[in-house]
């Protein structure tokens, strides 16, 4: 039952993105269900024509007429093949492909950033991606349609040839009924195998993708794992081919009996109708018809079992793509924003989905227009989330974050974060030019140079008199920055955007100490008038900041100025006193 809602959902993509080409490829496949009856009776009419004509009581102009029509009906069935073809693949594959990309690129865009932190869901994500590579909802669509065709025709056919003669009945279910029984059977234990089979085939196909991703290769080289990974990958994949195997093995037997049963069935149905025609019970024109047919029945039956047997795995497919859109989105805030005067946290708890750990503890502090934050602490002490709770992209648990006294939440985000500039952790490393790769934060500006090479120099990037339209990128046989080069750039764009507030997490790790502290005192320069919140687990810029947030397993275990708390000589003070020696 859920198999056909899933199908009809198929259908129901497949008609919005191309009905032009859905419309007449669903006219083909009514048209080639029907031929074969068409042609298996214009055979028996046109030889029952000719029949007469030859023992001079038939009209010649018939003869004509049902020859034309026959020709008609054969051509019509030929160039079938050829319309489906490119119906098919300009009409329904691409059209199909192009809307389901675009689907799950607006459903990611609504959903809520929180969604990406849980696996489950991110998971249903690359299966909803799978679903569109494996062409899985137009093949849907064409496999059902082709085997709709198929049950037509063959019922259709068998009707034609019961209606010339009853005695054809059990030859019908010689040729028929084994080879449907038979493929019934041998589909449900396939549908079965290949249920199985899904999820270790999905390991085999990610380990086999590791061989081709660079960062995976790089690691598993270093880390001397290439081995066993292969030898994961060969095991399972030899364990998916040898179930395989043994299915065909049992198959193929099945088939050949079903050879025999057809061989039998087509034989003995031509014995009987020549039989027939010799004592006259019936017209020549069957003889015809039933050479034809009875072999037409029999492909066709082959074909809609063959395709039967492919829907299962694509029915899987489109089932995460359903899945994935129907993941419950983000709910948006309403209320306008033009800025802040102050942000306030007031007790704030957070716990990632799928974990009972609270990532951040009762956390509340104030921030002022204009000031210089800086937030310090261990890794995983719950900086780089708390900035997150700050931007609204996660909801608090317990707690409220407010902009001048409004829920973050209720804020129109859209506005909120065309004032906000966020080199976060892993920021983007745009295969793209050196201009697009700044201006990406304001875009309207893309062709202001002056600017974009204005915002390089402030980061010390050497590389600011570059050709700002020069590739990034070796993939695209481009020039490739350092790590310490990306940050840069990544600053730089933050410095482009012009927001009223910065958030820079963790933006120069790469950088040795000294250049990081250097840097980011004239990034504060340049945006004094702005308010800056910055993650480090470095203390040499705190000097320089209104507020030093320290972070300890999700809690604020101190605030203040630096002064403040270095007289204080708590965990900030052994901070500093343990990492005063880069600086010296
Ligand atoms: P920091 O920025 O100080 O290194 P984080 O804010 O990244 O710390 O992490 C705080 C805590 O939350 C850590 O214990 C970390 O393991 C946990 N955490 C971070 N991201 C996730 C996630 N996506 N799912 C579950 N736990 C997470």
């Amino acid at each position: 039952m859920k198999s056909i809602k899933i199908i009809l959902k198929s259908y129901s993509t497949v008609f919005r993105a191309a009905k032009g080409s859905a419309v007449l490829s669903f006219v083909t496949y009514v048209l080639a269900g029907i031929l074969p009856f068409i042609i298996a009776a214009l055979t028996n009419d046109l030889l029952n024509a000719a029949s007469e004509y030859l023992s001079g009581t038939g009209n010649r102009w018939m003869i004509y007429e049902l020859a034309i029509k026959f020709l008609a009906a054969y051509l019509i069935s030929y160039s079938l093949l050829t319309v489906q073809s490119v119906i098919e693949n300009y009409g329904i594959y691409e059209k199909t492909l192009h809307v389901m990309k675009r689907m799950i690129g607006e459903k990611t865009a609504r959903l809520a950033l929180i969604d990406f932190e849980n696996t489950d869901c991110y998971d249903l994500s690359k299966r909803a991606k799978n679903c569109v590579s494996s062409d899985a909802m137009p093949r849907l669509f064409l496999y059902s349609m082709r085997i709709g065709a198929n049950v037509v025709s063959v019922i259709s056919v068998s009707l034609l040839l019961i209606s010339y003669s009853y005695g054809f009945i059990p030859f019908i279910i010689l040729s028929i009924i084994p080879n449907l029984v038979s493929r019934i059977i041998r589909g449900n234990e396939f549908y079965q195998l290949k249920t199985c089979q899904v999820k270790d085939q999905r390991m085999a196909d990610y380990l086999w993708n590791l061989f081709s991703n660079s960062t995976a290769q790089k690691e598993m080289r270093s880390m001397g794992s290439c081995e066993y990974v292969t030898d994961k990958w060969k095991r399972l994949n030899f364990m998916v081919n040898r179930q395989l195997w043994a299915f065909y093995k049992q198959d193929s037997k099945s088939l050949f009996l079903c050879e025999l049963f057809n061989i039998a069935g087509y034989v003995s149905s031509i014995v009987f109708c020549f039989i027939s025609v010799m004592r006259g019970n019936l017209e020549i024109g069957v003889l015809g018809a039933c050479v034809i047919t009875v072999k037409n029945v029999q492909d066709s039956i082959v074909d809609m079992i063959y395709f039967a047997g492919e829907v299962p795995k694509y029915i899987k497919f489109a089932n995460d793509f359903f899945g994935f859109m129907s993941l419950k989105e983000e709910e948006k805030g309403t209320v306008p924003f033009d800025g802040f005067k102050s942000i306030e946290a007031d007790r704030v708890s957070f716990s990632y989905p799928n974990s009972n750990r609270s990532a951040i503890k009762d956390v509340s502090f104030k921030i002022r227009k204009g000031e210089t934050v800086v937030i310090v602490g261990e890794n995983g002490s719950g900086k780089t989330t708390l900035a997150k709770l700050i931007q609204g992209l996660y909801h608090t648990g317990n707690g409220t974050v407010k902009y001048d006294g409004i829920d973050v939440d209720d804020l129109d985000k859209y506005e909120l974060y065309r004032h906000i500039a966020v080199v976060p952790q892993n920021f983007g490393h745009y295969k793209l030019t050196l201009r697009e790769n700044v201006a990406i934060s304001d875009t309207d500006n893309i062709y202001n140079e002056k600017r974009i090479v204005e915002c390089l120099e402030r980061v010390d990037a050497e590389f600011a008199k570059n050709d700002l339209d020069e590739q990034i990128g070796r993939e695209f046989d481009g020039r490739e920055y350092s790590g310490g080069q990306w940050q840069r750039i990544a600053l730089a764009r933050s410095i482009f955007k012009d927001a009223d507030m910065v958030i820079l997490d963790e933006p120069t790790s790469a950088l040795d100490p000294v250049a990081e502290a250097e840097i980011l005192k004239n990034f504060l320069e340049i945006s004094h008038e702005k308010t800056a919140i910055i993650i480090s687990h470095r203390v040499g810029l705190c000097k320089y900041a209104d507020q030093i947030l320290l972070m300890k397993d999700g809690s604020i275990a101190e605030s203040g100025r630096f002064e403040e708390l270095v007289e204080k000589k708590g965990g900030f003070y052994d901070l500093y006193k343990a990492q005063a020696k880069w600086y010296q």
